[in-house]
């Protein structure tokens, strides 16, 4: 069975979107995942299809309906981890696209309004997952995001096998940067050990520049990767 992916949205004309393009594109025509957006609407019952009501407690929006998120999420269960987009959740990391790409599929809540009355994460088991700080108008974009990056990950989806491994948040670091033709370009040079045709000095360059840049853009990332390698953490050395 292929891994599926089940969108439940205000805007199901949203999908495949940008995810209809290049490698997830051509490998959702190939069959190597399958895709469902699914209207929330279509899982009202009255006449007017109402999703929202207002805020308990007073206040601006519209929050979504538990009872209607309840009805759509009980109406498309296929045994795939449910997550809600929203900008509340825990952040989205390369080690959960991972883990989400090596199960069966997702199913995606794409929040709008105010978002989700709140009893609905702990009544269906709802993982809730941001993809940032920073808000966005509605879910669909970020469970666009989610999906990129889990099909990419999929058996048979990136051309070599070992294209994913040393990007950057796979090895716990930012990657290398990159080069390509001429070697003079406005007068900026290539580095010359990448002309070197030296693969352990090239490999030593690319280890160093990973390590600081990674240093100097994302010390957060360098203080976690230290403390994995038992290293002292930036500044101590
Ligand atoms: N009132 C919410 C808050 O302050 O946390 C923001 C609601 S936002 C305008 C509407 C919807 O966009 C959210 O329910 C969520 O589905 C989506 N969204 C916005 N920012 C997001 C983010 N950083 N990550 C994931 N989803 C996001």
């Amino acid at each position: 069975m292929n891994w599926s992916a089940t969108i439940l949205t205000l805007y199901p004309e949203m999908f495949p979107g940008s995810l209809g393009h290049s490698l997830a594109g051509r490998a959702l025509a190939d069959g190597l995942w399958s895709l469902d957006a699914r209207n929330i609407r279509d899982f009202t019952t009255d006449r007017h299809r109402t999703v929202d009501d207002t805020p308990a407690g007073g206040g601006p929006g519209m929050v979504l309906r538990a009872d209607i998120i309840a009805a759509a999420v009980d109406g498309v269960a296929n045994g795939t981890p449910v997550i809600a987009l929203t900008p509340r959740g825990a952040p989205l990391t390369q080690a959960k696209v991972r883990e989400l790409a090596a199960g069966p599929g997702v199913t995606l809540l794409c929040g709008r309004f105010e978002g989700f009355d709140e009893r609905i994460f702990d009544a269906r088991a709802i993982e809730q997952v941001s993809i940032g700080d920073y808000i966005l108008s509605g879910g669909e974009v970020a469970a666009t995001v989610l999906l990129d990056a889990c099909v990419r990950l999929l058996p048979g989806v990136m051309g070599a096998a070992l294209s994913g491994v040393d990007e950057s948040f796979e090895t716990g670091l930012l990657e290398h940067p990159h080069y390509t033709r001429p070697p003079e370009w406005e007068g900026h040079l290539i580095p010359e050990v990448l002309r070197s045709g030296d693969h352990a000095k090239i490999a030593a360059w690319r280890l160093a520049r990973s390590e600081a840049d990674t240093r100097s853009r994302r010390p957060d990332l360098w203080q976690r990767h230290s403390d994995a390698a038992g290293q002292p953490p930036s500044g101590a050395r």
